[in-house]
Parts: C-alpha cells; structure tokens; sequence
C-alpha cells in the first residue's frame, strides 16, 4: 500500500492543478458559455517550448460564425517581452487570451496562432496548458491554508520556495499578519482576502509554476494606491524574462509594456508604446485624455493616484 502513495499523491496532485487551472481561467476568460470540445490531432506532439515566442497571423475568428470577434489580427510577442492589450467592451482582448489558451480552435484557412514556430492546433492541450500560467481578475482560493494556495502552483514544493513566492508577490508581510501566518486558513471557511489580496496570492503561485508564457487579466475595480504599488511590484517581478499577454483596463498600468495593441471592433487599430500612441494622437491618446479627465471632480483625489 505504502507503494501505492506516492504515485496516489502525484494523480491527486495532478487533478487539483487541472480542476483550478480550469476553475482560475474559466474566470479569467469569462465563459460565457460552454466552449465546443476541442480534441487533440492523432499522435499530437507535445510543444516544445525554446523561448516563448507568441505570434498571431492574420487570425480571423467568429464565435457563432455570423459576427466577427477577430478581423484579420497579427502580432508577434518575441521572448520575454510584455504586449498589453487594450480596447472598449466587446473589442476581442478575451478572444485572443481564450484563443491562445486553445478553448477554440481556429478553422483552416482563418490564420495561425505560433508559440515558437509550432501551430498550437498540432501540439497536445496539456502541454500547451502546462506552458502557460494565468493570473485572472478574481482568482478563486481553496477553502485550505494560504500555503497550500500557493504551494499547489508546484508539485512538492518546499516551504523555503511558497515563502520566497510569497515575497516576490508581495504578500508575505501580509500573511505573516494572520492569526496562524503560512497556515492560516483562506477561503470561503477560513479568512477573507481582499481582492488585492487573492490576485497576489495568484501571482505567487504562478511564479511557483514558473511557465514561459502568461496571460494576465487586471483587475476591473480601482484598488487603493499602495495595494495597486504591490500588485504592479508583484507583477513586474512575475512578467520578468516571460512571454505575456496582459488585458488592461487602466491605461496607467501599461506605460512600461514593450507593445500595447489598440484593438477596436475585433481589430487591431494602433500598436506602439506608450510614447508612441500618445504621440500620435488617436484612439489610444483619446482614451488616456477620458481617463485623465474623469479623473476630475468628487473622485479627484483617488483617481488621480490611478492615472499618475
Ligand atoms: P470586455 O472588456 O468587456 O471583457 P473584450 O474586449 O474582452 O470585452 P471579447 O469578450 O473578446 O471582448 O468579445 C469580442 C466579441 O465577441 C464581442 O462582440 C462579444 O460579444 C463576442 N463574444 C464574446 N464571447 C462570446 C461567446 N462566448 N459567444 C458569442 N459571442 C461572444
């Protein structure tokens, strides 16, 4: 029976990693509704993975093949760099993300999705999955302690490494403030976490699994000024030498991205930096000079703190 542990403990861990995988981008991508089953080539080899390279070509997709969610979008994300993705509601930034991580796949003749040279629709979903760490909006936490939350990021990880995870997130300090520190229990029937709180615990378990490619989604409501330091410190940390796609929805959160892609009705309608945009005076500028100037009024102060 004692034969029997190790490998029962490796599937056990295996179906947790798989279940909250799901779970955690099930959030991130906003399901709206079951996707169709994507299935494996006969004999799919698993990526390979060399740098981390993302590149689109000339992807067109449609969700319900009358209305199109993707027109014609290419763009390269060469290793380690951060491309942020930027747009109104309903302008395809999900679409990419949920592409990439293969909940669709695209029809023959409707472009290429590439991690270093190899088509995703040729490699196996596990492999692809393995390479790619998620960090959603509002992750969901086990109802266990806040080191078993970030050790599952890892199979057997070690206390040294969950703490040192932790601190790279920034949220050590934090848990050391709970009434049993590392083992204090979070969740629905433990203590809660802010927002804030679980988006660090997310990133520290991310960094445990340490995948060449990530897929991030900020968070939708205005964090207070030093929560939103240590997230953007916990972020850096966690982007550093990777591959990621990031959804933003505050433009301030952005000025360091190697690219960001303006993306307007399923098309990509400005790239640059930061710099770049704003000097040229189109969509991006206009929607920075509405973020500026809500920042206007009542809400001055904390706004302000968001745009600077
Ligand atoms: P938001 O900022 O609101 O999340 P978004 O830029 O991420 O928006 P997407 O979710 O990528 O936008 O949506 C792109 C287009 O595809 C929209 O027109 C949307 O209505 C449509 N769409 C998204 N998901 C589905 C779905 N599951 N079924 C049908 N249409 C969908």
């Amino acid at each position: 029976l004692a034969q029997l542990y190790g490998p029962l403990n490796m599937l056990g861990y295996l179906y947790r990693t798989i279940n909250q995988s799901l779970v955690d981008t099930e959030r991130l991508l906003k399901l709206l509704s079951e996707p169709r089953e994507i299935n494996d080539k006969p004999n799919a080899p698993d990526l390979v993975i060399e740098t981390g390279s993302i590149e689109f070509e000339n992807v067109n997709f449609s969700y319900d093949n009358r209305t199109t969610a993707l027109d014609g979008v290419s763009f390269k994300v060469p290793k380690g760099s951060s491309v942020a993705l930027v747009g109104e509601s309903g302008a395809g930034k999900s679409t990419i993300l949920r592409l990439l991580y293969r909940f669709y796949d695209l029809k023959e003749g409707e472009g290429r999705i590439l991690i270093d040279g190899q088509d995703i629709r040729d490699v196996t979903q596990a492999s692809l999955r393995k390479a790619i760490g998620v960090v959603p909006q509002d992750p969901v936490l086990f109802n266990s302690s806040i080191a078993y939350n970030i050790g599952y990021g890892k199979f057997g990880a070690t206390q040294e490494e969950i703490v040192a995870a932790a601190k790279a997130a920034q949220i050590h300090d934090r848990i050391l403030s709970f009434p049993d520190g590392y083992d204090t229990r979070v969740g629905e029937r433990g203590i809660r976490l802010s927002g804030g709180e679980k988006q660090r615990v997310a990133i520290a378990r991310t960094l445990l699994k340490d995948p060449p490619v990530l897929l991030l989604d900020e968070a939708t409501s205005a964090l207070d000024t030093s929560t939103e330091k240590d997230i953007q410190k916990a972020l850096q940390n966690l982007v550093q030498g990777r591959s990621s796609l990031s959804i933003a929805h505050r433009l301030s959160t952005i000025a360091t991205a190697d690219l960001i892609l303006v993306l307007k009705d399923g098309r990509i309608v400005e790239q640059g930096t930061h710099a770049e945009l704003l000097a040229q005076g189109g969509v991006f500028a206009e929607m920075w000079a509405d973020q500026v100037s809500s920042s206007d009024g009542a809400s001055a102060h904390r706004k302000s703190a968001v745009v600077a």
